[in-house]
């Protein structure tokens, strides 16, 4: 991508009443744009970015057997009435139909799933089975002033499980507990994340939620660093040592919630008389379980842990581009490098701008792709072209014709 042709460039003039770091550092770079308050637009670059997580978290989902699909946004009051969370959930965003029926704008979606799985469950044969989907999800935020951290509409991954007996949903939480680990692995947030245990309600004694340590965290979790686990704020009055090894020495520390997993039990399948056929030809509640990641939330909290005073440092596996080709001079050299990287698959956004070496610089630090390489008469005059990892300090001069192979590997 050149970047003279980008649709968006890096911009000096905020919008005032932002305030998270993620928020301004995004916006500022270009990656999104603020609508309203929690209400974001995706500019190719941020779009780059949440597509590479969908592809992380979508690969990690179908390897444990979750089938992918989409559901509405848009409920029919009945649905959040049938599970008594119409009134219940202060968050729920209520809008009316010219039909003059009442909807509700899902922030979840249980109550479309429920009632889904009841089309095509009947017996014991059909279990278990998961899907999920990738889809905008809204909450009615009183306040919403953590940028991407807490918005009104967001992305989020949901899966749902179905299960027969209660072991088998133990053991399948207990897969897709593995399969979080990976994807904030994967993300670059595998050091920064921890499992976290959060009140379960009436069907399990925990539930878990994924807490990344961050400063500008809304949560408070207490880590024990034996087990490398955490307990979060509900529910550490009542529990004041490690669930897993009784350690009482927790440290109390700031975080963001980037993921959660929750038996449900029979919470959402009783209400919708979601059943199935048993064995014994007895009639039985489907047991289930949903898995929730929120993916705007994770690029928010991306930046919030991997930057500097300059900007964005991304993680590899999730960067709008790998490398950041700069031209600080009209050369042809430049340009053949930049066919050749494209020709070899290599992402590349070429700064190809007419602008002093010091705004490309500045620019090519905020938007933080991994790999800076610059290419002008001085470098050329040293036999090839500067390459610059983004958090290294120093440079080093690589022949031009090392710069292909240096990338494919
Ligand atoms: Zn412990």
């Amino acid at each position: 991508m050149k970047q003279s042709k980008l649709f968006t460039k890096t911009i000096k003039e905020l919008p005032k009443d932002e305030a998270s770091y993620n928020a301004l550092t995004l916006i500022r770079a270009g990656f999104i744009d603020k609508a309203a308050a929690g209400v974001y637009s995706f500019l190719p670059l941020g779009w780059r970015v949440l597509n590479k997580i969908r592809h992380i978290i979508i690969e990690e989902m179908e390897a444990i057997s979750g089938q992918e699909i989409s559901m509405p946004a848009l409920a029919p009051r009945e649905n959040w009435q049938t599970t008594g969370r119409w009134d219940d959930l202060d968050i729920l965003f209520k809008i009316s139909g010219s039909d003059n029926k009442e909807y509700a704008l899902n922030p979840t979606h249980e109550e479309m799933i429920t009632p889904l799985a009841k089309k095509f469950i009947f017996s014991y044969r059909e279990l278990p089975f998961a899907v999920f989907q990738i889809q905008t999800k809204f909450r009615n935020e009183k306040r919403a002033k953590a940028g991407l951290l807490r918005g009104r509409e967001f992305l989020m991954k949901d899966l749902y499980s179905f299960h027969s007996s209660q072991e088998d949903l133990d053991s399948y939480y207990e897969l897709a507990t593995r399969a979080y680990y990976n994807i904030f692995k994967r993300l670059g947030l595998g050091d920064e994340t921890y499992l976290t245990y959060a009140s379960g309600g009436s069907f399990s004694k925990y539930s878990h939620e994924f807490q990344t340590l961050t400063e500008s965290g809304e949560d408070l979790i207490y880590i024990c660093d034996k087990c490398k686990v955490a307990v979060n704020k509900e529910i550490i009055s009542e529990q004041s040592v490690c669930p897993q090894c009784g350690n009482k020495e927790l440290r109390e520390t700031k975080a963001v919630e980037v993921g959660n997993i929750f038996k449900l039990g029979t919470r959402f399948s009783a209400p919708f008389s979601l059943n199935f056929q048993a064995a014994d030809g007895s009639k039985q509640n489907v047991i289930m379980g949903c898995y929730g990641i929120g993916l705007s939330r994770i690029l928010g909290t991306v930046v919030e842990v991997c930057h500097d005073e300059k900007g964005i440092i991304w993680p590899e596996s999730i960067a709008p581009f790998r490398v950041h080709l700069i031209s600080l001079n009209k050369n042809d050299e430049a340009e053949k490098i930049y066919q050749s990287l494209l020709d070899s698959g290599v992402e590349v956004l070429f700064d190809d701008r007419d602008l002093s070496a010091g705004e490309k610089f500045a620019d090519a630090d905020l938007i933080g792709c991994p790999y800076r390489l610059v290419v002008s008469e001085k470098s050329l005059a040293q036999g090839g072209v500067e390459l610059k990892h983004r958090s290294a300090k120093e440079s080093e001069i690589i022949d031009l014709d090392k710069v292909i192979s240096y990338f494919s590997k």
